[in-house]
């Protein structure tokens, strides 16, 4: 039976701002999106017992109907109903080496994969965008998980913007493997502090807005200055998350000591990390913060940012 190998790669954002509230209940936001090389892999073949199976091999993830990966069969079986019958389930193994809950999108890049796993499998032939309304329907971030790299995302993260990203850059990561920092708390918290400074129209001030502030972060990206992109990085959820969590703060005072262009916490959190000038400069600030801070618990990558999303790899 046919099987496809899959790498589903982590992101971070160069850039989060938080425009306003929607009438849909999300926040309206304006990100810059980054892929990096850190990555899971997923297997996804067919069986013939009409069930979707999911096998992984880290215990942090929940192993239930929970898991976007079944969520994301589970889409696919309710839009292709017919196809389910003609191919029969699926049985999906997840390599999982993103950190769970980091900020770093690592369930939305699964989803992503296995949608686009399931489009192989079924030979359904979706283009880039029909996946991408699918990704749309499970999850904010999944749409850009589908063909990553580096891009402009605004609404509730899933209009993009494809953006030449920066060549040859890498970055350092870290995230405390116990530390997990929700979601929603993050933006409900921000709502509760800044609420009153939202913007109300959004129709007709989201455009000029993005342009004051995510415009020089963009410029800088496509003149390729690494270093002035990471002066212009921004996340406004650090407003709330590093207060509550020290060690956040901590790291972050820590990457600033070193040879760095510039650090930050990415997403929601906890995971924070320094852009580098190259490779050799990643690995020697992973030392001096693994000298540092020598807790086991502090888990520390040096990666790449990337070009693309998911990839078929066989
Ligand atoms: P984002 O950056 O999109 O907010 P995240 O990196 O903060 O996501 P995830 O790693 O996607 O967070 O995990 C968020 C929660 O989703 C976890 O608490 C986990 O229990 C649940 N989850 C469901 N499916 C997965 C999956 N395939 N991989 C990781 N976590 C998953």
């Amino acid at each position: 039976m046919r099987s496809y190998t899959l790498i589903a790669p982590a992101k971070i954002n160069l850039y989060l701002e938080i425009i306003g509230d929607r009438d849909d209940g999300y926040h309206e936001l304006a990100m810059i999106l980054q892929s990096i090389e850190l990555a899971d892999q997923i297997e996804i073949e067919s069986n013939d017992v009409q069930l979707i199976r999911l096998r992984c091999d880290s215990k942090e993830v929940p192993m239930d109907r929970s898991n976007l990966v079944y969520r994301a069969a589970d889409l696919m079986v309710s839009e292709f109903p017919d196809s389910f019958a003609t191919y029969g389930g699926v049985d999906i193994t997840l390599h999982k080496r993103i950190p769970v809950a980091a900020g770093l999108a690592g369930g939305s890049t699964d989803a992503a994969a296995v949608l686009v796993g399931i489009d192989l499998l079924w030979k359904l032939g979706l283009t880039r965008s029909e996946l991408e309304e699918l990704a749309a329907k499970l999850g904010s971030d999944i749409p850009f998980c589908i063909g990553g790299g580096t891009a402009i995302a605004t609404g509730r993260g899933e209009k993009l913007s494809e953006l030449l990203g920066l060549n040859n850059t890498y970055i350092v990561l870290a995230k405390y493997r116990s530390l997990e920092v929700s979601t929603p708390w993050a933006y409900k918290t921000y709502r509760s502090l800044y609420g009153d400074a939202y913007i109300k129209d959004i129709e007709n001030l989201t455009a000029r807005k993005n342009a004051v502030h995510s415009g020089d972060i963009v410029k800088a990206i496509s003149n390729q200055h690494a270093s002035q992109v990471a002066e212009k990085m921004h996340n406004d959820l650090e407003k709330v998350v590093l207060p509550e969590y020290p060690q956040v703060l901590k790291l972050k005072e820590s990457f600033a000591k070193y040879d760095i262009l510039g650090t930050m916490m990415s997403g929601s959190g906890p995971s924070v990390f320094a852009l580098c000038e190259s490779k050799d400069k990643a690995e020697e600030v992973k030392i001096n913060i693994r000298n540092e801070i020598p807790d086991p618990d502090l888990e520390i990558f040096v990666t790449k940012l990337i070009n693309h999303g998911i990839q078929v790899v066989s």
